[in-house]
């Protein structure tokens, strides 16, 4: 029985001697499928297939789950608490082009579907919800609550967000004003000046101290208790901060973070402190700001607690067009030689971003994106060679949440010719970002459930002594990639910032878990007959 009061019963169930289903467990034998490459004879490389055998087992219990938004009373933070009060209830409310219903669009989780495979008798591709693959919470079941350093309910805030229509905020009023942001830690430093005049719920103190963590773990404690959860996981939707210098002795271990929180440095942000005390707490923590929150010694901490950190800077608009259409465009052959990205938006958002060093942020993270797409393509750049890229971000009150992204995509064709592609993305900002707050939930709390080891025969000859004790995945989850525009990945491994390989790797890790083989696009059913 499911800790919801559910039992588990399997969508689906994988006919094969690799796979078995317990009252509580999906265990799994995998063989992941690789390729070594070394510099043979004569500067020939030599490729030689590998395989390793992995044991997989996820556990079903779907536990009732709470997530704590910091920054609830912002934009995102009321948009996306509206949008499953009214998927929970739901509300249909109407709108000038006529009734409108609660849905999940755009959320990889609810609004997407994977290929299970071929019907037996038709040969067309089977279909399923992106949701049913293994057992995860359904978001219409997340427990929310949270932190903001402006005290107004959510129903207040969501009348400043100006995000939503007024006949579903009718809806919902009642609901929302019955929620109020916990007060939370203002360093008056880290974020825009402009900021100020919202700040009245503060924790009293003005730097990093470990009263602050003690108090956001208390927070998370009480939450828990007081909802009657299982898990709690944390994400960062407060505004952008300037980065942290990284300082040694300060910032760089465990051990000195720990120790500069309990001097006071002036260094540490709150977004930081934030993540120590979910790190202390064993909650998930996931920044969808582009702000270094993660200084080594916050991940180096992260590992020394098993605890899962994911981020940054949730991958809404721009960046996701950018990382689908870089990948086309290089891997279509196509020498891309620039790219320059402008975009205005008029909401909270882009008033702090119209300060300098939190811009800055922004900057860093919206631009490093097309860095292993172009390394990937040695025909078209030599090294160190790489396509122009600028950024501008620019506050325009007037078209509040609604952002306008233009950009122009400027690349070589054959013979000398020169292709420009424009695109003009419109969209309300937070409508966006709510679905993948969802996604980053929905899949940070089953990562805490999946469990791996080599198997005893491991394909590599080492036999018994491969096979060790169930262990989770690397407390930096890189399986978050898709959602984030700077995807952070354990210490020393590559950075994939494709839409497509993220989507890939998502989906292939899942389907590992039950058995399947990585989604392959061959069809040989439909040309070798
Ligand atoms: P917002 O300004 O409307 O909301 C941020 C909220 O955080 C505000 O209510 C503010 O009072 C609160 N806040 C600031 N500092 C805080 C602190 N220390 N503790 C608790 N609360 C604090 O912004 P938004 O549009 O909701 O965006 C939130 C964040 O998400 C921004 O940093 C933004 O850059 C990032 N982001 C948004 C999108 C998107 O909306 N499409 C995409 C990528 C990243």
């Amino acid at each position: 029985v499911a800790h919801n009061g559910s039992a588990f019963a399997p969508k689906f169930v994988v006919n094969s001697p690799n796979v078995v289903y317990s009252d509580t467990e999906i265990r799994s034998k995998y063989t992941y499928r690789t390729a070594m490459v070394t510099e043979g004879e004569n500067g020939t490389r030599v490729v030689t297939p590998r395989e390793t055998v992995y044991d997989f087992k996820v556990d079903t219990n779907v536990p009732k789950l709470g997530v704590m938004l910091v920054g609830w009373g912002g934009n995102n933070g009321t948009t996306v608490t509206a949008g499953i009060i009214a998927n929970r209830r739901g509300l249909v409310w109407e709108t000038r082009n006529g009734p409108q219903a609660a849905n999940y669009y755009g959320s990889v989780v609810m609004g997407s579907t994977l290929k299970l495979g071929t019907d037996a008798k038709t040969l067309e591709d089977v279909n399923i919800p992106f949701h049913d693959v293994l057992p995860m919470v359904h978001p219409n079941d997340l427990v929310i609550g949270g932190w903001d350093i402006s005290g107004l309910n959510l129903a207040e805030a969501m009348d400043r967000a100006k995000v939503l229509e007024p006949t579903l905020k009718a809806l919902v009023r009642k609901e929302m004003a019955g929620m109020v942001p916990l007060p939370s830690i203002y360093y008056p430093d880290f974020i825009a000046a402009n900021q100020e005049d919202r700040a009245d719920n503060l924790i009293p103190g003005s730097k990093a101290c470990m009263a602050h963590v003690e108090q956001i773990r208390k927070d998370i404690r009480d939450f828990k208790a007081a909802n009657n959860l299982d898990k709690v996981i944390v994400q960062w939707t407060a505004n952008t901060e300037r980065y942290a210098d990284i300082i040694p002795g300060v910032n760089d271990t465990a051990d000195n973070l720990l120790k500069a929180i309990e001097a006071g440095h002036g260094e540490v942000s709150p977004s930081s402190v934030f993540a120590v005390a979910c790190i202390l707490e064993g909650a998930p923590f996931i920044n969808g700001s582009p702000q270094n929150t993660f200084v080594p010694g916050a991940i180096e901490l992260a590992e020394k607690y098993g605890a899962f950190i994911g981020g940054d800077d949730f991958k809404s608009g721009q960046t996701k067009m950018k990382s689908a259409l870089v990948d086309f465009l290089i891997n279509a052959g196509i020498k891309l030689t620039s790219i320059a990205s402008y975009n205005h938006l008029g909401n909270n958002d882009g008033k702090n971003l119209s300060s300098h060093k939190q811009f800055r942020s922004k900057e860093i993270s919206k631009s490093n994106v097309v860095d292993d797409m172009v390394a990937a393509n040695s025909v078209l750049y030599a090294k160190d060679e790489h396509p122009d890229h600028i950024v501008v971000i620019k506050y325009v009150p007037a078209v509040g949440d609604s952002k306008r992204a233009l950009d122009e995509y400027y690349g070589e064709i054959f013979l000398g010719g020169h292709q420009t592609i424009s695109i003009t993305n419109v969209c309300e900002d937070s409508l966006l970002a709510s679905p993948l707050i969802i996604d980053l939930v929905v899949i940070a709390e089953l990562m805490t459930r999946v469990q791996w080891r080599l198997h005893s025969d491991d394909g590599q000859g080492n036999g018994e002594s491969a096979k060790g004790g169930y262990k989770s995945f690397h407390s930096v989850l890189s399986v978050l990639s898709y959602m984030l525009k700077a995807p952070l990945t354990p210490p020393g491994t590559p950075v994939i910032n494709s839409l497509a390989k993220q989507r890939a790797a998502l989906a292939n890790i899942f389907r590992a878990c039950v058995g399947l083989e990585p989604e392959n696009d061959m069809t040989l059913e439909h040309k070798l007959f």
